[in-house]
């Protein structure tokens, strides 16, 4: 018999930990930190240790309680059997932290698999110095759309859409029937077609864990399209007369590049922070310009019609210095601060208030709607329905066929033979 069990994303968006066992074998699907800025006992500066991070984290429930998972030489004497048994795998379904933020403490023995772009982007970020906490994890390739054999269970892993290259769904058989995940999923973005396709692979499956992050925010139906977001990044560029800051997230690595195209169709070039920019360039972006290094603040305050700025967002004293003013704007496509739940956002917005400079959103979320999640439940058609990373998991409503069961974090584990 096989079980599933939920070690995070349960009651919150993000934080991802699904773990399928059958006889001894185990497969984990994602293995995420929990990233709430503002929130919890590691906030306004306090931070868990660096050496001792794993301990802390586990200490207060931010690692799963999980044996042979860790290296034994991260627990600092935790009590918790560390190190591979041999019968663990671990399944990445893309590269945001709160779907992989903990594999620096994964042991070594255990594979990580993810996709081929998923690997490529931490390798481009590792570059720029952007790397898990903990050690450096090593991560395997793994052939999208052909089934690896783990024990006694068979992987797939199969590429959706998601505001971040390289995102993938899984699909696990087990002896009672697949088990589908969806990673983080949806609808609207530059490829649609692969998060149908894998909802259409996935058809008729034993049971299906959704993500359901927009269920949390009232009752948002449609989201912006991804082509939107360019129109009005092109539409703003034309009508702004100074300098365009702008403020995007650099995993989004597809629409930094349609960014870079847009501007330089506009005549304006895009300036970077300094990592961000050894980040793209290990990518194979071209002409990358790095604040200070390539672009210096008088070049910008002499032509400001000339550029666009991404912030560093917690370098808002350097506005300061670049002539702002009405003339010029602050666009908010996803970048840092994410949102009005991050403590900075208030900060940012004191700045622009000072600087009277026009704050603009022209972002859209990598989150299916909830229309979009009710059509994708309904074209998967799963037996069981577990909806997770969510704050109002209850709001996905299971269509006739499929049975709901709202997950508890932890210890309980669900037999995939039957209902309980
Ligand atoms: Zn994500």
């Amino acid at each position: 018999m096989a079980e599933i069990s939920f070690w995070g994303g349960v009651g919150i968006i993000g934080s991802s930990k699904i773990l399928i066992e059958q006889g001894s074998w185990r497969v984990l699907l994602d293995f995420g930190l929990d990233f709430s800025p503002g929130r919890g006992l590691f906030r306004m500066g306090v931070q868990a240790r660096p050496e001792f991070a794993l301990h802390d984290r586990l200490c207060i429930g931010q690692a799963p309680l999980l044996p042979h998972i860790y290296r034994p030489e991260a627990l600092h004497g935790f009590p918790l059997p560390g190190g591979s048994d041999g019968r663990t795998a671990l399944f990445v379904s893309h590269a945001h932290i709160d779907h992989i933020g903990l594999t620096g403490f994964v042991d070594p023995a255990i594979p990580i698999y993810c996709s081929p772009q998923t690997s490529r982007l931490m390798q481009a970020l590792a570059e720029g110095g952007d790397v898990p906490e903990g050690y450096p994890p090593i991560f395997t390739v793994m052939e999208e759309g052909k089934p690896l054999s783990w024990g006694p269970f068979r992987v797939s892993c199969f590429p959706v859409d998601h505001d971040v290259v390289g995102a993938s769904g899984y699909a696990v058989e087990t002896e009672d029937g697949v088990v589908a995940f969806t990673g983080d999923i949806r609808l609207h973005g530059r490829h649609p077609q692969w998060s149908q396709t894998f909802a259409k692979t996935v058809n008729k499956s034993r049971a299906l864990v959704i993500e359901g992050t927009t269920l949390s925010f009232g009752f948002a139906q449609a989201q912006r399209p991804e082509s939107e977001v360019d129109a009005l990044f092109a539409q703003a560029l034309q009508q702004t007369p100074g300098l365009v800051l702008l403020s995007l997230y650099p995993r989004n690595l597809e629409r930094v590049e349609a960014f870079l195209e847009i501007a330089r169709e506009a005549g304006r070039i895009m300036v970077w922070p300094k990592t961000w920019s050894k980040f793209f360039r290990h990518w194979g972006f071209k002409d990358i310009r790095a604040f200070e290094e390539d672009v210096d603040v008088t070049t910008i305050k002499r032509n400001p019609a000339q550029f666009v700025l991404q912030m560093n967002p917690d370098a808002l004293p350097w506005l300061l210095d670049l002539a702002l003013g009405p003339g010029s704007v602050f666009l908010h496509a996803n970048g840092e601060p994410l949102g009005a739940f991050d403590p900075r956002w208030d900060v940012l917005h004191d700045w622009l208030k000072f600087l009277h400079i026009p704050f603009w959103s022209i972002g859209t979320t990598g989150h299916a709607s909830p229309e979009d999640l009710n059509r994708l439940v309904e074209w998967i058609q799963p037996e069981i329905l577990f909806p997770l990373h969510s704050l109002e998991p209850d709001r996905l409503l299971p269509p006739p066929g499929t049975r709901r069961w709202l997950p508890q974090r932890g210890g309980k584990r669900y037999p995939l033979n039957g209902y309980s």
